[in-house]
Formats: C-alpha cells, sequence, structure tokens
C-alpha cells in the first residue's frame, strides 16, 4: 500500500507556535497555572459562561476530578452512554462506580435520552452525557429525569467546544463538563483538557482536588499564610507552556470553527446525491443543535460496504476511519456486566459509521480529492 497522503486529522497549526512558547519561558513560568493558563480559563469562562474553567492535563483527568468531587463510591451507579471512549466511563469505575451502559438514539447517535428514563434508579448517582461530533444531547430531558431523582449531569463535551443547545452553550449545562485539548480535537495542545464548574459550590474543592489535596491555590491568592494538605488530590494542572499553544487558537474559535464548517459543508452537499444512491446517510443535525464541526461522519448500509469504503480510500491514500466499538461488549465492559445485544443502537452503528478527513488545516486540493475518491467507490 501507497504512503498516506490524507490523514484523517492534524493538530491545529498557526505558525506561531514558536513564538508564543518562547514567552512562557521569557516569563519563566511553565509549570501549571502560570498567566497564559488564566488567559485561557477566562476566556472560557466567558464564552461558556461557567463559575470556574480549570485547564487539566487531560479529558480523562477531567473526568477523574468530577467523580472525586461528586464523591462517587463502590456501589453507585453511572448511566454512560456505550457509545463512546473509555474514559467516560474509567473515571467513574476507578471510584468503584458500577457503569450502566445506555444505548443511543439512531438519529444524533447520542445517548438516547428515554432510556435515561427509564434507567435510572436509587443507585444511579451521575448521568454522562456526551455530545457526539458536538451535536447536543436532549439536555432539557436529561436535565429534567436527574433533577427529579436528585442525580448529577456531567458533560463530556470532549467534541462540543463552542457548540451550543437551544441556544446555550454546551458545556454550561450539567454541573461540570469536560473539555479535551488532545491533537486529535479542535483546539489542542498535545495533551490537555479542562474542567468547566457550573455549579459554584464545587469550585474550592476542585482546586484542592487538582492541587494534590492542598490549599495552594488560596495560598497564591493571599489568603492563607501557608498552605497544608486537605483532602484528597493529585496532579492535574496543565502546563503553562502548553497553555501558551492553546490560548491563539482559543482567541481564534470562530476562524478555526469556521473552517471546520466549510470542509463539513462540502462534504454534506458534494456527498449527498452519492450517499443517498448507495443507501448511506449523513448526519442529522436537529434544528436547535449548532455544533462545532467536529466529526463529518457517513454510515453505509452495512459493515462490509463500510470495510471496503476504507480500503478504497486507503488505497488512494487517504484515511478514513471508523470510530468506537461498543462499551458493552469491549472486555472490560463485560467485566462490568456489559453484553452483546443490551445496546443495539451503537452495536449496529459501530459497524457501519465511518469518519472522513476533517481538520482546520486541510487544503482546498484535498478536500477536492477526498470528495472526488469517495463519490468513486461503488456499493
Ligand atoms: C477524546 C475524548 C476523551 C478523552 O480526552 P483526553 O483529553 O485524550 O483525555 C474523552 N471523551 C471523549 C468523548 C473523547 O472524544
Amino acid at each position: 500500500m501507497g504512503a498516506i497522503q490524507i490523514p484523517f486529522s492534524k493538530p491545529v497549526v498557526l505558525g506561531t507556535e514558536g513564538e508564543w512558547v518562547k514567552e512562557a519561558f521569557a516569563n519563566s513560568r511553565v509549570a501549571g497555572d502560570g498567566p497564559f493558563s488564566a488567559r485561557c480559563s477566562e476566556l472560557l469562562e466567558d464564552a461558556i459562561g461557567a463559575s470556574r474553567v480549570l485547564l487539566t492535563t487531560s479529558c480523562t483527568h477531567a473526568l477523574e476530578m468530577a467523580a472525586l468531587l461528586l464523591d462517587i463510591k463502590p456501589g453507585d451507579k453511572v448511566l454512560v452512554p456505550s457509545f463512546t471512549f473509555v474514559s467516560t466511563v474509567n473515571a467513574f469505575v476507578l471510584r468503584g462506580a458500577q457503569p450502566v451502559f445506555v444505548d443511543s438514539r439512531p438519529d444524533t447517535l447520542n445517548m438516547d435520552e428515554e432510556l435515561v428514563k427509564e434507567l435510572i434508579d436509587e443507585q444511579t448517582r451521575v448521568v454522562v452525557p456526551v455530545h457526539y461530533g458536538g451535536v447536543a444531547c436532549e439536555m432539557d430531558a436529561i436535565l429534567s429525569y436527574g433533577n427529579d431523582r436528585g442525580v448529577r449531569v456531567v458533560e463530556d463535551n470532549a467534541h462540543g467546544l463552542f457548540g451550543a443547545y437551544r441556544g446555550r452553550p454546551l458545556g454550561s449545562l450539567g454541573c461540570m463538563a469536560t473539555q479535551s485539548f488532545h491533537e486529535t480535537k479542535n483546539f489542542s495542545c498535545g495533551e490537555g483538557g479542562a474542567l468547566v464548574i457550573n455549579d459554584p459550590g464545587l469550585v474550592s474543592r476542585a482546586e484542592i482536588i487538582r492541587e494534590k489535596g492542598t490549599d495552594r491555590s488560596r495560598f497564591f491568592r493571599g489568603e492563607v499564610d501557608k498552605y497544608r494538605w486537605v483532602d484528597l488530590g493529585s496532579s492535574f494542572l496543565l502546563a503553562d507552556v502548553l497553555a501558551a499553544l492553546l490560548l491563539p487558537q482559543l482567541e481564534r474559535r470562530e476562524q478555526i470553527t469556521q473552517r471546520r464548517m466549510t470542509i463539513w459543508q462540502s462534504y454534506e452537499r458534494s456527498l449527498a446525491a452519492w450517499a443517498a444512491d448507495m443507501g448511506a446517510t449523513l448526519p442529522v443535525i436537529p434544528p436547535h443543535c449548532e455544533h462545532p464541526a467536529h466529526v463529518f461522519y457517513l454510515l453505509m448500509p452495512d459493515q462490509l460496504t463500510r470495510d471496503r469504503f476504507i480500503a478504497h480510500m486507503r488505497a488512494q491514500g487517504i484515511l478514513t476511519v471508523f470510530h468506537y466499538l461498543p462499551l458493552n461488549m469491549s472486555p472490560m465492559g463485560k467485566r462490568l456486566g456489559g453484553r452483546r445485544g443490551m445496546c443495539p443502537v451503537a452495536e449496529d452503528i459501530s459497524g457501519r459509521i465511518v469518519r472522513m478527513p476533517l481538520y482546520y488545516n486541510m487544503g482546498d486540493d484535498e478536500l477536492a480529492k477526498v470528495i472526488e475518491c469517495a463519490t468513486q467507490f461503488e456499493a
């Protein structure tokens, strides 16, 4: 097979990265909570309308912080989509929680809110909706079922930064939300993340948990005269030198999201007729959801066609990829009570989904080549 000419994803390159890293070193502040971190946090607090945003080493760690903050204990149940990344679930399983895998809606592929209503019981402590591709889950329903039963909602918003649901920013809807700045996400600093805190009652303990269980954040603000070990914690801070890479991307969020959206819409326009001929479908975006163009996918008529399509594109040097394998069928998921047949929609779409190359620095020539090769494929 030939070399890959068009990858599936590439981290954002603005061209000024070196200057920002130099400035971080010129500040002599490259560890956590320096000036760049403060500016990223402020920008995100304003954009999302959050009480506090704490930068973390990853979305995985932000999820672990959320589980610690909610005092998740063995025997607690957490409702999670089956069609998600492992971190959504692991963070709670690490605290001894029992995951309950929720199947997807066939249209948006998001956690089915009607199943959330059925599955919430006395042991349920948290629901973790994932806005797949940055298209919102049915949050009004999920939040109201949670409220009725005293269950907290934590949004895993790794895909959805700067998206919205009924005019409200994604990440502002749960008591907390988590963001990812991994290189595969819309905004990235290699590895990174954030915990978005919307319940002001959780802020001070979140600062402590992120600072190894100490009140060091209060010490730096001059609120206490020495810092002490006061609670559980770990080291979840993003290095300021990485925040220096992230800030210019966040400042240019409209430009970055707009370019992704242009690519997304080109796929939608150019692939619609060809896909319909083949019995494939394109993403469904409900009118009340604004998405940040994180994923463009096709649902092929069956797995064999999907796998043949991936091979066809690969032969032309273009990488298209499938996505999550349902967690209820994973080896670890099975040890936690998952089994085949539990999430029929997720099990079906997982075999048929394929994602198209989509990244900020993708050129018009690359986009044209992907579309041309795709539409040459015959089922
Ligand atoms: C990428 C991703 C994560 C993990 O993000 P990291 O920053 O790599 O820890 C978690 N959940 C979802 C839905 C993701 O897509």
